[in-house]
């Protein structure tokens, strides 16, 4: 089968490698779309991947081959597949903080999702591998994994009715987060970024408002829209120390902020925190990454009623050989969700 191979920095190749075999209680699924994720653009651009790797976790595809013991799908399933999926009985996972477990942390895919074929482990067929209905497409479907962790993130900053809710940065994930939390039951969700083209998508998509914050003051329009208060809620949707800094002079006091772009890229983030204001305002600072399979299966069904539209989000789809070009793609922003169909 063909796979994108990680060479180095900007390097990838379209290669044969082996089919992977299945054992009993796996599946075998054709890959028909994958997400490219931010983390995959940082690992192709500054480093961080293994030589020799395949890349891509945003998967759905059909089920090509079915292992003796499983039951519940068929070859010719179309499936949507979360690559990792938690033990369920670790420390961690008795506590509903899933993305902590250690198996939660290892991959259950080989080789990744940009490939032909990929083998799904035995855990993630019991868990986290859903049939999709014919009315919803493969690159609808990869959007499952990214609008779960805007679930988790949601949930785990208690998202209350009526709640203003401020989102830095209006990429894919910050777009998901603003629908999310608007079906939670916020009443205004503003979103700031610094692009005209992703500010007009996220009015498309119905977030109350969406500013650049090049071209205005952010805080000042916040500030108006909530009587001088600040936001209940600021998720920061990029891994940006600046939009940290940002999101305490725009919260409320007793309202809390949760990092959810992934500092993991950002080898000296220097955040310049003054504990006063953490102490005397009451403001709740929270980390959200990862899902749970409950998250997974929640986001899969919001996307299936329509809650959140993520079809409008996908703004391009590159077969293989032109993945270096998708990457170009993504770093000159003009661009929403970017999906490789490795079929194609
Ligand atoms: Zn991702
Ligand atoms: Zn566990």
């Amino acid at each position: 089968m063909r796979a994108i191979i990680y060479y180095d920095v900007e390097d990838f190749r379209v290669e044969n490698v082996p089919t992977p075999k299945i054992g009993a209680e796996e599946i075998l699924v054709k890959v028909r779309a994958c997400g490219v994720c931010s983390t995959d653009l940082f690992r192709a651009i500054y480093h961080a991947a293994k030589p020799g790797s395949v890349l891509g976790h945003e998967i759905a595809g059909d089920v090509a081959e079915v292992g003796s013991g499983v039951t519940r799908f068929k070859a010719g399933d179309r499936v949507a597949v979360l690559h990792r999926a938690p033990c369920g009985a670790c420390y961690y996972c008795r506590h509903g903080q899933e993305p902590l477990c250690d198996q939660y942390r290892k991959a259950g895919i080989e080789p990744g999702g940009f490939a032909e074929y990929i083998r799904v482990a035995p855990a993630l067929v019991q868990k986290v591998v859903i049939k999709i209905p014919d009315s919803m497409t493969y690159e609808e479907a990869t959007m499952t994994e990214p609008t779960a962790c805007s679930v988790r993130a949601a949930t785990k900053s208690v998202i209350e009715p009526g709640d203003t809710i401020l989102i830095i940065g209006g990429g894919p994930l910050g777009l998901l987060n603003a629908q999310v939390a608007k079906f939670m039951g916020a009443s205004q969700v503003i979103v700031s970024d610094h692009h005209d083209y992703r500010v007009k998508i996220a009015e498309s998509l119905g977030v109350d408002y969406a500013f650049n914050a090049r071209k205005v003051n952010v805080e000042g329009k916040v500030r108006e829209l909530t009587d001088n208060r600040g936001a209940d809620l600021v998720i920061v949707a990029v891994a940006s120390t600046e939009a940290v800094h940002q999101s305490l002079k725009m919260v409320r006091c007793g309202g809390r902020i949760c990092l959810f772009g992934d500092f993991r890229d950002v080898p000296q983030p220097n955040l310049n925190i003054d504990p006063k204001i953490i102490l005397r305002d009451n403001i709740k600072i929270l980390g959200s990454w990862g899902c749970s399979p409950q998250d997974y299966h929640v986001a899969f069904n919001l996307i299936k009623m329509g809650r959140v539209k993520v079809g409008e989000m996908i703004t391009h789809v590159f077969p293989m050989e032109k993945f270096t070009e998708a990457l170009r793609v993504m770093a000159g922003k003009r661009c929403l969700r970017v999906v490789i169909n490795p079929s194609g």
